[in-house]
């Protein structure tokens, strides 16, 4: 379990339980990958990391703002048929 600490959340989404941060464009010193929308987060673009509250932090990942967002409102809440 990691300790939830300052700037972290806790949020919970169509997938599960997440460890939320947003790191601000002056920590963003690297560009990633958004699983979002696979498109890349340039380095100073300020943008959310996520990881599961359970496992060691390995699983971290690096979204859009906009796209985090995005995911939990498209919730897909189970297809009915
Ligand atoms: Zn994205």
């Amino acid at each position: 379990m990691l300790r939830i600490t300052g700037g972290q959340r806790r949020e919970t989404g169509p997938d599960g339980e997440w460890v939320t941060r947003r790191i601000p464009g002056s920590a963003a010193v690297k560009a990633y990958r958004c699983p979002g929308c696979a498109q890349e987060i340039p380095a100073g673009m300020p943008h959310v990391v996520a990881w599961r509250p359970y496992g060691d932090g390995e699983d971290r990942r690096h979204w859009h703002s906009s796209c985090w967002e995005r995911r939990s409102r498209r919730a897909p809440r189970a297809p009915r048929h």
